[in-house]
């Protein structure tokens, strides 16, 4: 590859190279553990105990015991999983990448725990309550609401769900407002809002995003990007997320999370069928306690999808990339930023293939800066035939 003979690109660093590989043995060993607690509930049948725990706290109704139920599951992966979790939080620690102090983390934890048992309890209601009032074709009602359900928490999440984490206010800087105007009012579209994420209070990286939905379409960027970069840097930076923006990219990953969640409601009644109907593990479907085989297979398909699904997502990164490319004047901040963003974070800037192809949402950095020298060149020469 052309990058890795490019003067440009700096060699990872050790320390890089050791804290990206313990990252990955830890998010592995945690989708291990998720998916052992899974298997297990069901191969012992501890699952039906749980169900039946949750009827007697819930005095025998229906709707309590399911939520009580999913609860009780929830806070067995939890403190199944504290001990990574708790890794991870010393992890960022012992690298410099973190500013959050433990009570912070915990508090953080707790709050992380009641939003998946809030939105988890309403997906799960949802879907029993389908079973029992259409058990034959409950997978394809339930699919619609549940897509109906991911739009509404798509655009809430940056008014609702973010803030509860994250403080955010909109961006002060006049004269970057007036830059992004110009991207805009260059690509003819306009984005609502840019606002300033404190991310400071918890972390040293740096980040940036385009989130939201309609009227809660905004881009966030973290104050400790706005501190430590140049306003050319930054603009290279908003032209990326503008370039997600023009590209419809959160509509397009709506779409298709919407076509992978319709193969997989399908494979869950399949799966359940098969399960009350051969196995007779469970005597009907509307049993709750049947749901770590629901949760199995949605794991098991999101891990078989996951190559492909970073795969895509790399693929609307370097169009946001290009993009940018051709919005800004000067190729060289958005090179600049992205060496800044990578010794900021400790990204690995040239992890082997087998780790970009199965892991990353985003191309390695090496192969950005490459991809944006390679357009400089190329932009340039086109430019020489016209002006001889
Ligand atoms: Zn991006």
């Amino acid at each position: 590859m052309s990058f890795a003979a490019s003067p440009s690109s700096t060699p990872d660093t050790p320390e890089a190279r050791r804290y990206n590989r313990i990252r990955r043995r830890l998010s592995v060993a945690d989708f291990v553990l998720g998916l052992g607690l899974l298997v297990v509930l069901l191969a012992t049948g501890w699952t039906r105990t749980l169900r039946d725990l949750a009827y007697i706290g819930s005095r025998q109704h229906y709707v309590v015991a399911v939520f009580f139920y999913l609860g009780m599951l929830l806070l067995l992966g939890k403190l199944l999983g504290l001990g990574l979790d708790y890794y991870g939080f010393r992890l960022e620690h012992r690298f410099h990448l973190s500013n959050q102090k433990f009570g912070s983390w915990i508090w953080d934890e707790f709050k992380g725990w009641l939003v998946g048992l809030v939105l988890g309890g309403i997906v799960v209601e949802l879907i029993y309550y389908v079973i029992r009032v259409s058990p034959q074709h409950w997978w394809l009602i339930a699919w619609v609401a549940f897509i109906a359900l991911f739009i509404l928490f798509a655009q809430i999440a940056p008014v609702v769900l973010f803030p509860l984490f994250y403080k955010f206010q909109p961006l002060a800087n006049e004269e970057l407002k007036q830059r992004l105007v110009r991207l805009g009012e260059r690509a003819g579209t306009r984005v609502r809002g840019v606002y300033e994420w404190k991310f400071s209070e918890k972390s040293k990286k740096a980040n940036a995003a385009l989130t939201g939905l309609g009227s809660t379409r905004r881009i966030i960027l973290a104050d400790t990007l706005l501190g430590n970069y140049s306003d050319d840097e930054i603009e290279a930076v908003l032209a990326h997320e503008l370039g997600h923006h023009v590209h419809r990219h959160i509509m397009k990953g709506l779409a298709l999370q919407a076509a992978i969640t319709f193969v997989g409601f399908w494979a869950a009644s399949f799966v359940l069928n098969y399960a009350v109907v051969r196995w007779q593990m469970f005597a009907t479907l509307a049993d709750f306690a049947n749901l770590p085989l629901l949760a199995l297979v949605s794991t098991v398909l999101s891990f078989l999808l996951l190559p492909l699904l970073n795969a895509y997502s790399r693929y609307n990164e370097r169009q946001a990339d290009r993009y940018c490319f051709q919005s800004i004047t000067n190729i060289e901040p958005f090179i600049s930023s992205m060496n800044k963003l990578a010794d900021q974070n400790l990204a690995e800037r040239t992890p082997s293939k087998w780790v970009e192809a199965l892991f990353h949402s985003h191309p390695a950095i090496s192969r950005r800066v490459a991809a944006a020298r390679t357009y400089a060149q190329e932009s340039a020469s086109s430019r020489k035939p016209v002006m001889a």
